[in-house]
This record gives C-alpha cells, sequence and structure tokens, in this order.
C-alpha cells in the first residue's frame, strides 16, 4: 500500500468502503456480483452518507485514458436520484444514463449497448423511483407544454391500467428492463452467456433504499 493510502485508511479507520488504494477498486467479474456491489453501496449510504467520494484527484487521474464501469445505471433525470450518491460509487464505476421516466429508447438503449460491448459491464440497471413525475404525467395525460409527451409513448404502455402511483413507476421500471433486455440481439447474446444481466429496482426518495423488482415478461 502506499504512503497515501496508509494515511487515507488512518485517516478514516472505521470506512466499509472496500477500497485499499485511490484507484483500487472491486472489479465483479458477473452480473450478481455487480448487482451485489451496487447494493452494498446503497447500504453503506443508508447507514453513514457517501463513503467513496474521497481521492478524487487521483481517481481522475487513473482514468484518463481507460474507463472500466462495471453497471450501466439507467435512471430518472429527476435532481433526487444522483446514481454515484445513491449507490456509493466513485470516478469510473457507473456508466449513467438519464432520462426522464428512465425509458428505454434508441438513445438510452444504444448508450447501454456501447458499455455493455465495448465496456464490459456486468449488470444494467433500470432504476425507477417514487414520486416520479413523468410517470404521473402520463397517467394523467393531457397537454403538456413542448416536447415533454415525446417521453409518454415510452411509458404509457407500462402505466396503462395501472391505477397506484408507485405501482405505475415499479412496473414502468421493470417494463423498461425487458424493453432493454431484448432490445438488441448484441444483448440478448451477452445476456445467455451468462455475461450480463438486465435488472429492474426502485429508489425511495425519502427512505434512500433501493429495491430490487422481478423481472417483467413481454
Ligand atoms: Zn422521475
Amino acid at each position: 500500500m502506499t504512503a497515501a493510502g496508509v494515511a487515507a485508511m488512518a485517516a478514516t479507520p472505521t470506512r466499509m468502503f472496500p477500497q485499499t488504494e485511490a484507484t483500487d477498486f472491486p472489479k465483479p467479474d458477473t452480473p450478481d456480483a455487480a448487482i451485489k456491489l451496487l447494493l452494498d453501496g446503497n447500504e453503506r449510504y443508508l447507514k453513514k452518507g457517501s463513503e467513496c467520494m474521497v481521492n478524487l484527484a487521483a481517481l481522475r487521474q487513473a482514468t484518463v485514458d481507460e474507463q472500466k464501469p462495471f453497471a450501466v445505471i439507467l435512471t430518472c433525470a429527476d435532481s433526487r436520484v444522483p446514481a454515484e450518491i445513491v449507490f456509493d460509487q466513485s470516478i469510473g464505476q457507473l456508466f449513467v444514463v438519464r432520462v426522464a421516466g428512465n425509458i428505454a429508447a434508441p438513445d438510452t438503449i444504444a448508450s447501454a449497448e456501447y458499455a455493455a460491448e465495448e465496456l464490459g459491464v456486468k449488470t444494467i440497471v433500470v432504476l425507477g423511483h417514487s414520486a416520479c413525475g413523468a410517470v404521473k404525467a402520463t397517467k394523467a395525460g393531457g397537454a403538456v407544454p413542448g416536447q415533454i409527451s415525446e417521453l409518454f409513448q415510452y411509458i404509457y404502455p407500462a402505466t396503462v391500467g395501472v391505477a397506484d402511483l408507485q405501482a405505475a413507476v415499479e412496473k414502468n421500471a421493470r417494463y423498461q428492463a425487458a424493453v432493454m433486455r431484448g432490445s438488441s440481439p448484441d444483448l440478448v447474446k451477452l445476456i445467455q452467456d451468462g455475461k450480463l444481466s438486465v435488472e429492474a429496482a426502485v429508489y425511495n426518495l425519502g427512505t434512500g433504499k433501493v429495491t430490487m423488482l422481478p423481472p417483467l415478461k413481454l
């Protein structure tokens, strides 16, 4: 361990983050290990707040030439759902795609495909959240300003007939994950080979907890 690493550990002896060197992050080699790393990070966030936002200068330097994120997080643009903080991950760990309603649409699917094919992420997590305005607006229908309604076509199929907003949020995350899962032959092949998973989860704005959701068959 470097002197800087020793000093960092001595300064924070109770840290739970499994990082022993400034740039020494765990690299999961299976989808299940990637999900565990995310949920462990959410536990740290719940118990003690973020612990990984340290050594940022060293991390920047270590990731200038190459990135090796282990997960894609497709989540809402909502300001209350900051993916790195929620999962207690730092620079270079998460490939985050954010769009209102966390929709699987051509642009977001292409971004996830890049991360899966070129960067080797082990899991794609579609993360919805409680009280999602995009889901709420889709359910309400009616006129909205500008191009906001462009989003509705992607969310509507997931929420039609679902009265409760929280149930609609969860159904939407599961639906978008199902769309993502079958969106391209490349992703299907990685999933079949056990190299990638596509999961749905929901974030509670009030408690900060991430809960995994069961897969939805389309
Ligand atoms: Zn939202």
